[in-house]
């Protein structure tokens, strides 16, 4: 049973600490959105292939945001019955016990530093943690801190310092303390036996890592900490922790084996909810923890993960100057009928799923005297399509039950083209929910369920509303066989 509460504490706060941005934000006890405050922070690109985040920025930035949230709309803290986080999964702080002090900055999950490191290890060492060995994961980022930073290991070994990913760099600071981490984050770190729940010891070993720095791992819902610094937020709970995507699969009341969402922002994320059983792929996916509530059991996903949609956009704009802001893509990609035979390859930093290719690059072909810059822009778009296209056939084929209708939230819901785009390519309806910010919306209601704000997940689904559907229409099936062959192309030979 959940406590009951006094009767002024009824509203969650949200923390999304993402790649490019953190924000707070307010929901009341209908999950509806009362305020929200959002800061960017840098992205330090040191070499090419690296990404880096200062640690101490987006600590500075979570608390700016907390406080400005506060200032914009008429909650105070009694208000606050829990705060919720959720984080850009992966990226990796390792920071001094005593002083607070991160040891180096934090190195951000699209960094591709580590490609060594996971060269010499034996993927099959580490099927335990339901990941392929990339370096997408946190554990080959600890490492070559360790290796990299003087007198790093021997601080480690001695105890001196402490690894978290982002929720738990955030929570430790909150809390003046509490060294933790949640289910779904430790099952990105390629150090967690995904069946237990539990640290592998003997991976740990084998990329040298001391146990002794690995946060505890807790569920996504239950009261971990109190909030100690932050004016406003003193002592109100932090009671629900959740890695950005598995919180938007909350968000989107992905609840039921079988139901799938997928976010479309920077990356695209996919994740279906497979219940109970650990679902392995065969076909390029990963397994990973979906969420658990308090004690109940662990609830797993298959997760198609796509490092480049939304950043191919941006690409578009910043690099190549063919579009003021991302939202002009949408124009310019209509004004041509189809993508007349252009296709772009989008693999930046190789190719994650389903293909898991760190030798692919980026191509542009089909190109003609006839192709403009509106078949680079439908190219564009029509390339996130395919590639979620292709993660939803390999979720068809390592479940045998086809997918029959997909959840859309993220930044390039807003675009039209490339949803009933979407919805043609895969022959199934793309549904955009009311509340579009799935990522905070998952992270307030597990925080919320903890304290019982929320009482259980029917009310949970009870809340979620659609927005809009978008029916699939026929479309020419050379499109998709065009897209495979121009992967090809992608690969070093
Ligand atoms: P993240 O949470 O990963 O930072 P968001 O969910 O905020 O990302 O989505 C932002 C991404 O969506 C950017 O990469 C941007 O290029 C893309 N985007 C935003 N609006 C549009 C649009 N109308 N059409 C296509 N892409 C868009």
């Amino acid at each position: 049973m959940a406590p009951r509460l006094p009767h002024k504490r009824r509203i969650v706060a949200a923390i999304d600490q993402g790649t490019t941005s953190t924000r707070c934000m307010l929901f009341d006890d209908h999950g509806q959105i009362i305020a929200s405050s959002q800061l960017e922070h840098e992205q330090i690109f040191p070499r090419p292939g690296w990404v880096e985040h200062d640690p101490l920025e987006i600590w500075a930035n979570t608390r700016r945001v907390m406080a400005d949230v506060l200032a914009r709309s008429e909650v105070t803290g009694d208000d606050i019955a829990a705060v919720g986080i959720t984080n850009q999964r992966e990226t990796t702080v390792v920071w001094d016990k005593a002083t607070g002090q991160p040891v180096y900055n934090a190195i951000v999950w699209q960094d591709t530093r580590t490609s060594e490191i996971c060269a010499d290890l034996d993927p099959a060492d580490f099927a335990k943690t339901g990941l392929p060995v990339s370096t997408y994961f946190s554990g080959p980022k600890i490492k070559w801190i360790l290796d990299n930073v003087p007198g790093a290991r021997e601080r480690a070994e001695s105890g001196e310092l402490l690894f978290g990913t982002i929720e738990s760099w955030l929570i430790w600071n909150l809390t003046k303390g509490e060294h933790v981490t949640d289910i779904t984050n430790a099952s990105r770190t390629m150090l967690m036996d995904l069946e237990t729940g539990a640290w592998a010891p003997e991976l740990a070993r084998q990329l040298k890592i001391p146990t002794k720095m690995l946060p505890k791992i807790v569920s996504n819902s239950q009261v971990i900490g109190r909030i100690k610094r932050i004016h406003g937020f003193a002592n109100v709970p932090i009671a629900g922790v959740l890695g950005d995507q598995q919180a938007a699969t909350f968000g989107q009341a992905c609840l039921e084996p079988g139901e799938v969402k997928n976010t479309y922002g920077t990356g695209n994320f996919l994740l279906l909810n497979t219940g109970t059983e650990i679902k392995r792929s065969t076909h390029g996916l990963i397994s990973t923890v979906a969420y658990k509530l308090g004690n109940e059991p662990t609830v797993y996903a298959l997760e198609g993960s796509i490092a480049v949609t939304g950043s191919l956009i941006q690409w578009l704009r910043d690099n190549l100057g063919l579009i003021a802001q991302a939202s002009d893509v949408e124009k310019l990609a209509t004004s041509v009928p189809d993508n007349g035979g252009c296709y772009i390859v989008p693999a930046f930093s190789g190719l994650l799923a389903p293909y898991w290719r760190e030798d692919a690059r980026g191509v542009i072909c089909g190109l003609t005297r006839f192709h403009t810059k509106a078949h680079f822009a439908r190219a564009a778009l029509e390339a996130t399509a395919y590639q979620t296209r292709e993660v939803v056939e390999a979720m068809n084929q390592d479940t045998g039950i086809p997918i029959t209708a997909l959840k859309a939230d993220g930044g390039m819901v807003e675009n039209a083209l490339l949803m009933q785009f979407q919805a043609d390519q895969l022959g199934v309806p793309v549904t955009v929910p009311a509340i579009t910010e799935t990522t905070a919306l998952g992270a307030a209601y597990a925080a919320g369920l903890a304290v019982g704000v929320y009482k259980s997940l029917s009310e949970i689904r009870a809340m979620w509303r659609e927005q809009v559907t978008y029916q699939p229409q026929p479309s020419d099936p050379a499109l998709f066989d065009g897209w495979k062959l121009a992967v090809h192309k992608s690969f070093a030979p």
